[in-house]
């Protein structure tokens, strides 16, 4: 398989085109390359990253910036002028004191990061929001993903937005509001008789055979990547330029975790906050918990398993980043936990009962872990705590539709309603 896309060979970059980006550096053996279409390293195949000559950079300056992404751009891979290419301009999303939550957990100090608020109702607007930067800067003809289903989503509004090409690749057995939103979007909604990791190696192959593809997360995923930084650079600005004392992210390929804590991470060299420790937890749903299972056994190594839950937007059996994963969790005093179906759906229930924010499975797997880590003392209830919603209930209403429903289905008269003994 070919590690890169053939493209760029004629066209040359524009000055600036990934900002104060200088090059991709490997995560496993330090080897650097140019910065272009490409995610594997050529000495060791190990995984790509971006490297930066950060600006000297001030609060102010941030906070003058738009309510978006964007207000970052001098921290992603992007052009000065990102603003002006058509995109969906996501982020800047609601950080909300979750002190209803807390009581019912224990919680002293709790607060949700709500990305459900996101243009697609997923945090995957924002990494799409960066890999269509470098998609357009490379010059590529077709913005492509496979997706678990928000993905898909995001790349779909995305790419209708900038007007270039879109196909999307899913598990044929998807929730039907998810395709639904993709579909509504693109006409090249592509449903594959596989799971997750059948379409990530079916991705990779077209990547290697055409031109002009770029697929979000894979040719591109280290620009992608860097989207989900901007997640932890809110965080720790919504607080007041602060970092909390821990936080609970959900597990897919592992992704958000490593780069939320590299986030913090910049942010302390920036002199932007006080450096202090956070410790980072994870969450997966136990039907698909490979990262969990590892941590618990006390492996270096993650074993890929077939997913089998709900939560299928975190149903990745063999994430790229999950041996990362490990070693944030390790090397920061936290935890990883993975929770049943059914502890899902009563999280869902839970923290649209006590919060008002009705969240999809995978934040249904987020909270339902974080119960079970108060209840293993493995999380201090006495710490400031974030916890990330990262999706939208209405995308998964299946998983609650036994749980919630009418009450009594009653007469129009007053009699009826006595009756029924809601009063
Ligand atoms: C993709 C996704 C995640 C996790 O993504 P990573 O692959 O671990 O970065 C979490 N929540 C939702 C809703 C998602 O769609
Ligand atoms: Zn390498």
């Amino acid at each position: 398989m070919s590690t890169t896309t053939a493209q760029t060979s004629t066209r040359t970059i524009r000055d600036g085109a990934f900002g104060h980006a200088t090059g991709l550096a490997c995560r496993e053996c330090g080897a650097t390359q140019d910065l272009g279409p490409y995610y594997v390293c050529r000495e060791c195949f190990g995984p790509l990253e971006i490297s930066y000559d950060f600006p000297a950079i001030t609060r102010e300056q941030i906070e003058a910036g738009p309510a978006n992404i964007w207000r970052y751009k001098a921290l992603l891979p992007v052009p000065a002028d990102i603003e002006l290419s058509p995109n969906m301009e996501p982020g800047y999303t609601r950080l909300l004191r979750a002190d209803n939550l807390g009581r019912e957990l224990g919680i002293a100090r709790l607060w949700v990061k709500d990305d459900s608020t996101n243009p697609t109702n997923s945090f995957k607007d924002r990494v799409v929001a960066c890999a269509l930067s470098a998609a357009r800067e490379l010059g590529s003809t077709v913005f492509a993903c496979p997706s678990t289903g928000n993905l898909a989503n995001a790349v779909a509004a995305a790419g209708a937005r900038a007007g270039i090409k879109t196909v999307v690749f899913i598990p044929s057995n998807l929730e039907t509001p998810k395709q639904v939103n993709s579909a509504v979007y693109t006409e090249n909604l592509v449903a594959v008789d596989g799971n997750y990791d059948d379409v990530n190696r079916l991705a990779g192959e077209i990547a290697g055979e055409e031109d002009g593809w770029a697929f979000v997360n894979v040719n591109v995923r280290p620009f992608y990547a860097e989207g989900s930084k901007t997640l932890g650079y809110e965080i720790a600005e919504q607080l007041g330029w602060r970092l909390p004392d821990q936080i609970v992210i959900p597990v897919a390929s592992g992704s958000q975790l490593t780069k939320v804590h590299k986030a913090f991470q910049e942010l302390i060299k920036l002199g932007l906050v006080e450096d202090k420790p956070v410790k980072v937890f994870g969450a997966q749903a136990t039907g698909c918990s490979p990262v969990s299972a590892a941590f618990r056994e006390g492996w270096d190594a993650v074993k890929p398993v077939r997913p089998d839950t709900i939560a299928k937007s975190l149903a990745i059996g063999n994430p790229a980043d999950g041996v990362y994963v490990l070693d944030i969790v390790r090397e920061t005093g936290g935890a990883i936990a993975d929770v049943s179906d059914d502890e899902v759906r009563d999280a869902i229930v839970l923290l649209a009962r006590t919060e008002g924010v009705f969240t999809e499975t995978a934040g249904g797997t987020t909270v339902g872990v974080l119960k079970k880590l108060v209840e293993t003392g493995q999380l201090d209830p006495e710490l400031e705590t974030v916890v990330i919603n990262t999706g939208h209930g209405l995308k998964t209403l299946d998983a609650v539709t036994d749980r919630v429903g009418a009450r009594a289905t009653i007469a129009p008269t007053y009699d009826a309603f006595v009756a029924a003994g809601i009063a």
